[in-house]
């Protein structure tokens, strides 16, 4: 008699996938049709032992992201998140660029997208507060924080709650000691995966899911930082500027790349001052680089 039970995949190890299933996890394989299994994912298991077990499905998901692999595939990072982070500090610096490409993302996947500005202690922010304003006029929630000095946090943590949450943003503007500082005892939670799981060692680049003390779950990735524009085409691009959305319908071409194009109505807005001009700069830049 082999139940299905539910469980969820909390991380991705060596030789197979650690799934929660009430309060114990198992070491679980694939069928072949489901290599493509998530972190975050939400599925139906066989138990085969005490500790070890089956993925027999996945069930349906809220949201995927995926990052491009070889041979012009992509591969799944996580599944089922509600909210990315984007977070960014002026060490090493403000990347707005690559802001704009995770918040076009988020709004092409049906993911909320949360501003992050890390490393608030450093008093160089004064520079950028009309940057900043732009995106919270655009409806964009703006957490300001200090991972070091411990600004901010109890906030951050208090808005984890009740979803499953991904930090994004390029390397060195403290993805991960926003991370340790959210979740005190990560080492102690890693450690106990590897040993349930009979895994001498976690390996450092695979994804885990981590429950928060205050409720909510983080997903932590490191491959996360490099999820790009991958599969993304010019018109979800476009989509992806959220002032653009209402405006779209407007172009007098229904096939607008809103570059250059006669009876744009985006560049028209944007030289009216209506949106943003830097943000449809930086559309022009990523339209270049796709
Ligand atoms: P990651 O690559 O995004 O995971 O970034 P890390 O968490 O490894 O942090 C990169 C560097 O920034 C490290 O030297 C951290 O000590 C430093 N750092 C992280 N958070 C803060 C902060 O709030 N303030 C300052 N001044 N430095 C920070
Ligand atoms: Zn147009």
């Amino acid at each position: 008699m082999t139940d299905l039970i539910e469980g969820l995949v909390v991380s991705h190890l060596g030789q197979g996938i650690a799934v929660e299933v009430e309060n114990e996890i198992l070491l679980c394989q694939t069928r072949r049709k489901l290599d493509t299994v998530a972190v975050g994912d939400q599925v139906m298991v066989t138990k085969s032992s005490v500790d070890q077990g089956r993925i027999e499905e996945i069930l349906p998901r809220r949201s995927l992201l995926q990052r491009p692999s070889r041979n012009k595939k992509t591969r799944p990072v996580a599944a089922n998140i509600d909210k990315i982070y984007v977070v960014f500090a002026t060490e090493p610096h403000c990347d707005f660029l690559l802001i704009d490409q995770y918040l076009a993302i988020c709004e092409n996947k049906n993911i909320d997208a949360v501003l992050v500005l890390n490393k608030v202690d450093l008093s160089n922010i004064k520079d950028l507060e009309a940057e900043l304003q732009q995106y919270q006029d655009l409806g964009y929630t703006m957490h300001k924080v200090s991972a070091m000095e411990n600004i901010g946090i109890a906030e951050l943590k208090a808005a984890l709650n009740n979803q499953i949450s991904i930090f994004a943003g390029q390397s060195g503007v403290g993805k991960s000691s926003l991370t340790n500082a959210l979740i005190p005892d990560k080492q102690l939670k890693t450690n106990t995966v590897s040993e349930i799981t009979k895994h001498g060692r976690h390996t450092t680049t695979a994804a885990t899911l981590y429950h928060l003390p205050e409720g909510g779950d983080l997903i932590d990735s490191p491959g996360v930082a490099i999820f790009g524009l991958a599969d993304m085409t010019h018109p979800q691009l476009a989509w992806g500027y959220r002032e653009f959305q209402p405006l779209l319908e407007e172009c007098r071409f229904h096939n607008c790349r809103h570059i250059n194009d006669k009876g744009c109505a985006v560049r028209a807005a944007a030289e009216a001052g209506e949106i943003p001009m830097q943000r449809y700069q930086r559309f022009l830049k990523l339209i270049q680089k796709m």
